[in-house]
């Protein structure tokens, strides 16, 4: 152990900005103190006071496997015995590009950056350059990372902030992003150089999208000579083996990745075409670049990850996913408490109300009710941790057996209890 929650928030806040490295994790929109983690192992957290979680948060996405997965561990151990970083081409980055092409369908050619953020953002300098137009077309509530342009009505840290947009991004920054809502297909023009939407929404809680939209953005971009991205951050490798695209069927311009690529390590990544992508320098005259882009850990956790996930493997994620959402539901409304769980495959959200939004609008008016933070704190109070804010997704692992999803389940119906007479 080493020292309490509470002593080390104080530390961390000292020397860190709000004591963290990334907002959310300051527990502001829940309240209270966060949990230091001192290490993870499969579905668990232990916490700086030996407190033992069940992990729903598993790094927002990229823990797919569980926690230090064996496979993992050694990979990168094996990489790091070889060096670390060399600012040459080698073998690995080879390696992970050639099977994130077999998976992905209609993806020729692909560049490793080190984060979600940097893929998203390359992606939209790309398609700027690729059709020598300037306007984006965001919706509302999907997250793109923290780069300037797509920081307008961000899901995810930026809603759990209270915030709808952000000092220091310029007037400037954002004058080429146009906002339009989630789920209806905006007018395109021929100023409009590419379209990017989580093709599941995942930072608004889980919002998926409706019959018709993405068949309906691609053709709206096939008519304006716009790019279509997929901002598969999330959905990637999580939702299928050939991620959303595959498994909604359609089919986008440029996919961006993130989060499981890497396996726990910073891996990002954006691909499309070989056409398209021969845009970027050294071929072309987009410039893009990274010190620690395809980075050799990175790339051999990433490589170890994507190995594991098989047909079976998605398939077991996906019955553990309906196996948490049909029980915790059945555990909160059984407690008098309304909710809503909605899932798409693998990919699962949770919402207190009556209704599954279908939107920002919608999504907010149940994250921001007040119930989110009290079932949060109740859940974490007996061993489950969620994340500490209502816009986020759940993320089961592959190591999330059937037992500890029973206990899940019945800690819940417990927290739900203690939560509905807190209310009443
Ligand atoms: C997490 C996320 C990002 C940003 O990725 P980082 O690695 O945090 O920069 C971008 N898009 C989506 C959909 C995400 O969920």
């Amino acid at each position: 152990m080493t020292g309490s929650n509470e002593a080390l928030f104080r530390r961390a806040q000292r020397v860190i900005p709000g004591g963290v490295n990334s907002p959310v994790r300051a527990f502001g929109s829940v309240g209270g103190t966060p949990y230091f983690v001192e290490r993870g192992e499969g579905p668990y957290v232990w916490d700086s006071e030996g407190r033992r979680y069940i992990d729903y948060v598993q790094s927002y996405g990229p823990g797919i496997l569980g926690h230090a997965h064996p496979a993992v561990v050694e990979a990168v151990a094996v990489a790091a015995g070889d060096g670390t970083s060399f600012g040459a081409p080698t073998e690995a980055e080879v390696i992970l590009a050639e099977m994130v092409v077999d998976r992905i369908a209609g993806m020729e050619s692909v560049r490793f950056v080190s984060s979600g953020t940097e893929a998203t953002m390359s992606a939209i300098r790309l398609a700027r350059g690729a059709t020598g137009r300037s306007r984006i077309v965001k919706f509302a509530g999907c997250y793109h990372g923290h780069s300037d342009a797509l920081l307008a009505a961000g899901g995810s840290g930026v809603a759990n902030q209270g915030l709808t947009g952000c000092d220091g991004v310029t007037a400037g920054a954002v004058a080429d992003t146009v906002v339009a809502p989630y789920n209806v297909v905006p007018d395109l023009d021929d100023t409009v150089a590419a379209v990017i939407v989580e093709p599941v929404a995942a930072n608004m809680g889980l919002v998926a999208p409706a019959p018709g939209f993405l068949e309906g953005l691609r053709s709206a971009c096939d008519a304006a000579g716009a790019l279509l991205i997929f901002d598969e951050v999330i959905t990637g490798f999580r939702l299928s083996r050939g991620g959303a695209a595959d498994h909604l069927g359609v089919t986008p311009d440029l996919w961006c990745f993130g989060k499981v690529i890497g396996g726990g390590l910073p891996v990002g990544a954006f691909g499309g075409s070989t056409d398209l992508m021969s845009n970027l320098a050294p071929l072309g005259g987009v410039y893009q670049a990274g010190t620690l882009s395809g980075n050799p850990l990175a790339m051999a956790a990433g490589r170890a990850t994507l190995d594991l996930l098989d047909q079976d493997a998605y398939d077991r994620l996906t019955s553990t996913s309906q196996s948490l959402a049909d029980g915790l539901a059945a555990g909160f409304t059984g407690a008098g408490l309304a909710c809503v769980m909605p899932r798409l495959g693998s990919l699962l959200g949770v919402f207190f109300g009556d209704v599954e939004p279908t939107d920002f609008d919608e999504a907010s008016r149940l994250a921001d009710n007040g119930v989110y933070p009290k079932v949060f704190h109740a859940l974490l109070d007996r061993g489950v941790a969620w994340a500490p804010g209502a816009y986020e997704a759940l993320f089961p692992s592959l190591a999330h057996s059937e037992a500890v999803v029973d206990e899940t389940i019945s800690i819940a119906a417990e927290a739900a209890v203690a939560v509905a007479s807190d209310l009443a």
